[in-house]
């Protein structure tokens, strides 16, 4: 779709700080991240719904290598999936590491937005991508 910001992203018209890519998944960092980490994996191709993708099965287990990646990198506790899917009218998973005290509570705050400098951002997305196309 012509003006879908994350088709822009999947063509390279709008830069992002990579964490994952595979021939159908494209994830990076969120820029208004919950979390240090926050991430968004998207398809590359442009459906509406996480529901609509064909192979459902696989864009969760590359979700779940994302994952266990920025664990890896952001030492948090848990990782959240959150699919809700308004924000952005193209398929996403948001992957949300969480901390104690993350200011999130039991759920996720989706307007607590951190502030993470440019130059934190893309090293904690270069080590995920490291790991993530290792
Ligand atoms: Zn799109």
């Amino acid at each position: 779709m012509n003006d879908c910001i994350f088709c822009k992203i999947v063509k390279g018209d709008i830069p992002c700080f990579k964490v994952y890519e595979d021939e159908k998944f494209l994830g990076f960092l969120d820029i208004k991240p919950l979390n240090p980490g926050n991430s968004l994996l998207i398809t590359k191709e442009h459906y509406r719904w996480v529901y609509d993708v064909p192979g459902f099965g696989n864009y969760w287990e590359a979700a779940k290598k994302l994952a266990l990646a920025t664990q890896k990198v952001v030492r948090s506790n848990s990782i959240n999936f959150l699919t809700l899917g308004y924000e952005v009218p193209h398929a996403h998973i948001r992957i949300v590491p969480r901390f104690e005290n993350d200011g999130h509570i039991d759920g996720i705050r989706t307007t607590a937005i951190k502030q993470i400098p440019k130059e934190e951002m893309k090293q904690i997305a270069e080590k995920i991508n490291k790991i993530t196309s290792g």
